[in-house]
């Protein structure tokens, strides 16, 4: 029987705790940070510590959490690895100038090989270019010179933002057997394809970014990991995606029920399951956490995730709304860790149903109106203009037109819809219409409404939103 990922977040957490380290509650999607857009890391809600402007009281050596994180930048990859997903939980733990390289490597060593039972000759090891003083850490704890490697700035140096805590790192990764590899001779640890597996950063946070790009070293040496929870359950349940996992499966399982589709016999379903179960949890968490679908800022992130999903069930031949029906899973399955999704259900329904209702009636016509503009089309390529009209119109994210279009082996001309968005927000600027306004006359019915129902306490996500 294998390990389930309620099972590993509980001992990771409590493997830190036995450690010193206090188990700290994951943050908001929303951060405290005007910097970014959306949590994206568990160091996040730790900044000031980093800074030392704040402090953790005694006798704590550290902290640890499991961090809800939404990463935009690996949107377009979503579904077509296995590894990624728009939502997904960190397990980490922090060190705010107490423990540093020596301990955390070996704890991590202790972690993988002893609780988690990871076999050690499957794990491997990479340090940033010329960090030979952590070489020296892993060779002492047994690991082979072969299976330690150094990668760049790109693998090897953590940054959550273009300024702020950041330092080098140290990545532990999974070899899942040749099977799963490119077959190229240069296939290491870094390489794209899912054979090395990276499962766990550790990155020694040694300076603060500064906005003209140089490094000031900070006050005190720290430590800041990251575990994907997901990526740990594949390891451990010996499946081949994340999306195979106790909690991501289930949700696939709710996209099979939906469009009576099977999961595992095509390859273009198993991306639309994948993404509608992926969005639908990302979308969930966002609303719990006080962000409304809009069309600008993290509201746009969330309209985009809700509204591609929604095209994928579409397509899949669904006509009528649907992903308003993944909440009661996601509760179902993390409200145990989260209570803030248990208390939102209602709201993460609704949400999701009004948007869903409001693409709906535009998704046909938009649909009608891509298919004329492409029996137009001479060449191979969608100019700028039509896929601005179908955003603008229609209500299309440009991703969704482009994956439509790729189907048929058209391009969009991103240069010419770029323009024509430029153009937008020019006059948009002009007439000077605040987007947040516009969210709160589309969903201050919904709200008002919900509001009355449920009462006013788990409407505090708002005021925050309010303020962007
Ligand atoms: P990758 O190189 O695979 O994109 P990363 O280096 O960007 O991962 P980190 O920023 O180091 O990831 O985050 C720490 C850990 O969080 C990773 O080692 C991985 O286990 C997990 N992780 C990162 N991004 C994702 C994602 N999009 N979906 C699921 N897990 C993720
Ligand atoms: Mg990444
Ligand atoms: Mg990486
Ligand atoms: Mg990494």
């Amino acid at each position: 029987k294998y390990l389930t990922s309620a099972e590993i977040r509980e001992k990771y957490l409590s493997f830190f705790e036995g450690k010193g380290c206090k188990r700290w509650p994951s943050s908001s999607l929303i951060p405290d940070d005007p910097s970014l857009l959306l949590t994206s890391a568990g160091m996040v809600q730790f900044k000031p510590y980093f800074l030392q402007q704040k402090h953790l009281e005694a006798p704590y050596v550290g902290t640890t959490t499991v961090q809800k994180c939404v990463r935009t930048n690996d949107i377009d990859i979503i579904g077509t690895t296995g590894r990624h997903q728009s939502f997904f939980e960190m397990l980490g733990n922090f060190s705010f100038g107490e423990y540093f390289k020596e301990e955390m490597c070996a704890w991590a060593y202790e972690f993988s090989t002893e609780v988690l039972g990871l076999p050690a000759e499957r794990l491997y090891f990479t340090v940033f270019l010329d960090d030979d003083e952590t070489i020296e850490i892993w060779k002492k704890l047994g690991v082979p010179d072969d299976h330690i490697s150094r990668l760049g700035e790109e693998d090897n140096f953590w940054r959550a933002g273009p300024t702020g805590p950041c330092g080098p790192c140290s990545e532990i990764y999974y070899d899942q057997g040749e099977e799963f590899g490119c077959g190229s001779p240069d296939c290491a640890p870094g390489c794209d394809c899912d054979r090395f597996l990276e499962y766990w950063n550790l990155v020694f946070t040694q300076y603060n970014g500064q906005e003209d790009g140089t490094l000031e070293p900070l006050p005190k040496k720290n430590i800041d990991t990251g575990m994907g929870l997901e990526r740990m359950a594949a390891i451990l349940q010996g499946v081949q995606s994340n999306y195979e996992t106790d909690v991501l499966r289930s949700l696939v399982g709710v996209g099979e029920r939906l469009t009576g589709t099977v999961y595992g016999e095509d390859a273009a379903v198993d991306l639309s399951l994948r993404i509608m179960a992926d969005h639908s949890r990302a979308v969930a968490f966002m609303i719990a956490d006080g962000i409304l679908p809009s069309n600008e800022g993290r509201g746009y992130v969330l309209r985009r995730l809700l509204r591609r999903a929604v095209m994928k069930g579409h397509l899949l031949g669904l006509d009528k709304p649907f992903l308003n029906e993944f909440v009661d899973e996601i509760v179902n399955l993390m409200g145990h860790v989260y209570p803030e999704i248990v208390e939102n259900r209602e709201l993460m329904r609704r949400v999701i149903l009004s948007e869903e209702e409001r693409f709906g009636a535009n998704l046909r016509q938009g649909r009608a109106f891509l298919d004329e503009a492409l029996a137009e089309l001479e060449g191979a390529v969608l100019p700028g203009d039509r896929a601005f009209t179908l955003h603008d119109t229609y209500g299309f994210p440009v991703e969704v037109t482009r994956e439509l279009c790729d189907e048929r082996g058209i391009e969009v001309d991103m240069e010419g819809f770029g323009r024509c968005m430029d153009e937008q927000r020019e006059r948009a600027r002009a007439a000077n219409t605040k987007d947040a306004e516009a969210a709160w006359s589309t969903y201050g019915g919904v709200m008002a409404e919900i509001l009355e129902a449920v009462g006013p306490t788990e409407f505090l996500g708002y005021t925050k939103n309010d303020a962007d």
